[in-house]
């Protein structure tokens, strides 16, 4: 074994080969015992040669080995290892192919990521509930008395919100406090491409044992699997094996069970049963808290008003807050400047003007049709009459100030209209709002809610 460990290195000794065990010799067969099937193939493709040669380096006598299955020995090693769970155990028994998802205990899992904590996640009203509730299970998970308090734990919420990092933290705190319990993190898409493969590689048999052993398991982005039927066959079965069991699930998607497109009813409703924690859009609080705790994280001094400007402006979600932050850390150190509020809006022009509310020409219309009192419908119609006719060119003209459409785009919005009477639209505002005061301030009024 010492030999072999030289030879492939510390990661691969520990990946395929420290968890065998000498059988027995006999009339010159070394016999190997390997904890699982996969494990056996994997050894015997990849290192049989240097596994003879070496033997036969310290024992002549030795002139064929063999490889055999033997699944106790898993646990045996992992007793004589302090306990450390089945030390690398890869996942499938795919012959000749690397388990791709591993942690790094062999254990089929994706990676965590190590800022991922719960000391790390900032709480605010937007995210209370899913916080309290993951603290909830992860100490349930680690609790003396086996409890678990909702089952599924469904978290769902827009892009960037904090629902991979909920999830991490969970694991994370698990796998601290009960470092022998299983606990399976992997992305939808993950779980499916790892079905699909065992389905292709007849080894469903070990696809089903590795989730069903398993005290947590959680699966990000579920999203992935609606329309997906075979994968979600698969999946709500092994969610019914595991919630019998009493194992803890818990599930992060993009939208609520019940709005979640292209999943069975049975799994849908199966979702919901646990329960069900939504994180909602940021709110200026919380992006500013979570801007002090990064920047003080990162070692970052930042004025308050330029944070306060971040918080107020960067709306979208926590990944792009983030974004803007790291750019500025960047900036500060290559240039060695303090950043101000001008350099700021400077440097993060681009994410800015993508986080400013976008405003659609059908909102505008709608607005502009409610002030001056006239039908919705009178905004597209080719009446020329002025009350219905000036609240037309606003709105053109609102169109032009506050989307990015084209003047095209714009008159095709307007009942089919060509784009020179967009121009002449947007002129006579223009025009008019320096003589006509109350227009003037109509059209501010406007722009104003509008962008709101
Ligand atoms: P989601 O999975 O919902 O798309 P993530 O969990 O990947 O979002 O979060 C995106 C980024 O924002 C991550 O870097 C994460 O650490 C950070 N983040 C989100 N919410 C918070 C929070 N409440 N406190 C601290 N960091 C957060
Ligand atoms: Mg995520």
């Amino acid at each position: 074994m010492g030999r072999l460990k030289e030879e492939v290195g510390e990661t691969a000794y520990r990946s395929w080969l420290r968890s065998m065990r000498l059988d027995r010799i006999e009339n010159g067969e070394g016999v190997i015992a390997a904890p699982t099937r996969f494990l056996r193939n994997w050894v015997a493709t990849h290192y049989a040669d240097r596994l003879l040669a070496l033997w036969r380096a310290e024992n002549e006598a030795v002139t064929r080995v063999t490889i055999i299955v033997e699944p106790q020995i898993a646990a045996c090693a992992a007793v004589q290892e302090g306990g450390e769970p089945m030390a690398a155990q890869p996942a499938f028994s795919e012959p000749g192919g690397l388990p791709d998802i591993a942690d790094d205990r062999g254990h089929l899992s994706a990676p965590l990521d190590p800022r991922f904590t719960f000391e790390n996640f900032i709480v605010g009203k937007p995210n209370e509930l899913a916080h309290a509730a993951a603290l909830r299970v992860a100490a349930a998970c680690v609790a003396p008395v086996h409890t678990v308090p909702f089952n599924p734990l469904f978290l769902y919420g827009g892009v960037g919100l904090g629902k991979t990092h909920l999830m991490h933290a969970i694991a994370w705190h698990v796998r601290m406090q009960a470092p022998a319990s299983k606990v399976i993190y992997l992305s939808a898409e993950k779980f499916m491409y790892q079905f699909i493969r065992a389905l292709r590689f007849r080894s469903t048999m070990d696809f089903k044992d590795q989730f069903r052993s398993v005290d947590l398991l959680m699966i990000d982005d579920v999203q992935f699997i609606s329309g997906k039927e075979s994968t979600q066959e698969e999946f709500f079965h092994t969610f019914n094996a595991l919630v019998d069991q009493n194992r803890q699930i818990v599930i992060s998607a993009d939208k609520s069970p019940s709005d979640l497109a292209g999943l069975e009813e049975r799994m849908r409703s199966r979702l919901g049963w646990g329960l069900v924690a939504d994180i909602h859009p940021t709110t200026y609080e919380l992006r500013l808290g979570i801007l002090q705790s990064k920047a003080e994280q990162g070692g970052l001094r930042l004025p308050q008003k330029v944070m306060e400007f971040l918080a107020h402006k960067i709306v979208s979600n926590v990944r792009e807050l983030e974004g803007a932050l790291n750019r500025i850390t960047a900036q500060m150190q290559l240039v060695g400047r303090e950043i101000t509020l001008e350099s700021a809006q400077d440097l993060l022009r681009d994410l800015l003007r993508a986080n400013e509310r976008r405003v659609t020409i059908d909102e505008i219309q709608r607005r502009v049709a409610e002030h001056f009192n006239i039908k919705m419908a009178e905004m597209m119609s080719s009446r020329r009459a002025r009350v219905v006719a000036r609240p037309r060119q606003v709105a053109m003209y609102l169109a032009k100030q506050l989307t990015s459409r084209s003047l095209p785009e714009i008159g095709r919005k307007f009942g089919g209209r060509d784009h020179t009477t967009v121009i002449h639209a947007v002129k006579k505002i223009e025009e008019l709002s320096a003589s006509d005061t109350a227009l003037a301030e109509d059209v501010e009024l406007l722009r104003r809610m509008l962008q709101s």
